[in-house]
């Protein structure tokens, strides 16, 4: 069930700094290059006519997803697939959809005094363009994307929590992490974060809750919620 704003309240209250997923709460990334083009051209990119690519890699629609395997299949390939992805994302925010809610909730925390992190699986490049181009650069403490070259950096690993924590010298307890995928609320977890699951979809609510998710919410548009 959506949270009461009573509950998300008292989720947000002892709330120092927000940790925000970017594909979901921020933007829809792949709206106007949708996810399965940008992995057919990643892997046009990849493998030459005639190439073996990596077993389960054709039929791969999700291009995190197909990153992930190549990588671990090709470690030779890693730096250059992620290379070619980040160049694909940077193209993908540029066509990109805002998420109702997403900027005025990077506008709510700055205004109450609250830090934010972009933590996304997305390269940093992209998500610093998106950021730039929608004039959101100065609402936000950091962006922590994956690791170039390194998919295991990925969420659902809790790295990319942590940095912005340590970064900004918070404790768990002080931060809430608001993401819209099942692997966001376990990295979540395995940071000791409370998880703001955003169920953007029809069935996600129950995913994110049964991943353990502390509240979810079904819009972005929380600020008249905000506690602060
Ligand atoms: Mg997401």
């Amino acid at each position: 069930m959506t949270a009461t704003p009573q509950q998300l309240a008292d989720v947000l209250r002892p709330v120092k700094h927000v940790l925000l997923d970017f594909d979901g709460p921020v933007c829809s990334v792949f709206a106007g290059l949708p996810a399965p083009e940008v992995a057919r051209r990643l892997r046009e990119g990849l493998f030459a006519t005639g190439e073996q690519a990596p077993a389960g890699a054709a039929e791969e629609t999700d291009p995190l997803a197909l990153l992930r395997l190549v990588s671990n299949a090709r470690p030779d390939l890693a730096a250059s697939a992620d290379a070619a992805l980040a160049a694909l994302e940077s193209e993908a925010v540029r066509v990109g959809r805002p998420t109702p809610g997403g900027e005025s909730v990077l506008a709510a925390c700055v205004r109450f005094g609250r830090a934010v992190s972009v933590v996304s699986n997305n390269a940093s490049a992209a998500i610093d363009a998106y950021l730039s181009a929608h004039r959101l650069s100065g609402y936000v403490a950091g962006v922590f994307g994956r690791t170039a070259g390194d998919p295991s950096s990925m969420k659902p690993n809790p790295r990319l929590l942590l940095e912005p924590m340590a970064a900004a010298g918070t404790q768990p307890a002080e931060c809430v992490f608001i993401g819209d995928a099942t692997r966001d609320v376990e990295a979540g977890n395995a940071a000791r974060v409370p998880t703001i699951g955003y169920a953007n979809k029809p069935g996600k609510q129950e995913k994110l809750a049964s991943a353990g998710a502390v509240v979810t919410v079904d819009s972005m548009q929380l600020p008249p919620l905000l506690p602060w």
